[in-house]
């Protein structure tokens, strides 16, 4: 049997913390972690999988990694229980590249949702709850487009471009409703930036001919750009319609990441 270059416990509570405790792929919304049942312990249902496999013979295995950099942390990505399942089955089409690439693009959202600005606004708004009417009208403009939330695998690429550019000019516009800097002013300039970070990754794509199409890197970039989108925006909402008791309509529940099931 072949020695495993298994990861210290640093180096996964490292992963997983970066990653937020979710899932590193963006087709998953799972949060790996949170209470259980009984009050005296907690749930992980997390995995640290390594990029290049920690021992001969695993997925994506490279013989010209040393030992120290099979474990290091740049090795690996925090990803739920099925997903890691998922991308070391025989004949998995994740590369090393692809997950890279998830890991990447989950760290710099997990950024992205919990700078300075964005979580400061979030805890005025908790403390003041100002402007309900206008944080109305953000998950109602969200609420809209509901079919580009459910369905966005049979959509035409083009089709959501437009959806994401309306719903971007109506977040603009709900801005002029708001003081400059104020806390929901905060979050919108958040979410308009989170739509923004999406159109730059799927730029270099004609989106008027790109088709569903997994064996297509492009197809496969739009798809995974647009499931880093729901799941920021998920984020986004959750902690919206957590200040202001707002319910969400069944549809937005589904963007909102879940605690996994054991
Ligand atoms: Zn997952």
């Amino acid at each position: 049997m072949a020695s495993r270059d298994n990861f210290s416990y640093g180096t996964k509570r490292t992963l997983a913390i970066r990653a937020a405790h979710f899932c590193s792929n963006p087709q998953c919304l799972k949060l790996t972690a949170g209470p259980h049942s009984d009050p005296n312990r907690s749930l992980a249902t997390g995995h640290a999988a390594h990029i290049h496999a920690a021992a001969e013979g695993g997925p994506r295995f490279d013989s010209n990694q040393s030992p120290t950099q099979r474990k290091a942390i740049t090795n690996g990505l925090w990803l739920c229980r099925e997903c890691g399942d998922i991308v070391d089955k025989d004949g998995s089409p994740h590369t090393a590249d692809l997950l890279r690439q998830w890991k990447a693009d989950h760290e710099s959202m997990i950024s992205e949702v919990r700078t300075k600005g964005y979580a400061e606004s979030l805890a005025l708004l908790q403390s003041r709850r100002v402007e309900p009417a206008v944080a109305k009208k953000v998950i109602g403009a969200l609420e809209d487009r509901r079919a580009l939330w459910q369905t966005f695998d049979a959509e035409f690429p083009d089709r959501v471009r437009q959806s994401l550019d309306d719903l971007r000019s109506r977040l603009v516009g709900l801005r002029y409703e708001l003081a400059d800097g104020s806390p929901l002013d905060q979050i919108l300039l958040s979410l308009t930036k989170t739509i923004h970070t999406f159109f730059n990754t799927v730029e270099s794509s004609d989106l008027t001919q790109l088709r569903c199409d997994s064996t297509n890197p492009e197809w496969r970039r739009f798809s995974d750009a647009l499931a880093t989108l729901r799941k920021a925006i998920g984020l986004q909402i959750s902690n919206l319609a957590g200040v202001y008791n707002i319910t969400l309509s069944a549809d937005l529940v589904t963007l909102v990441p879940q605690v996994a099931t054991l």
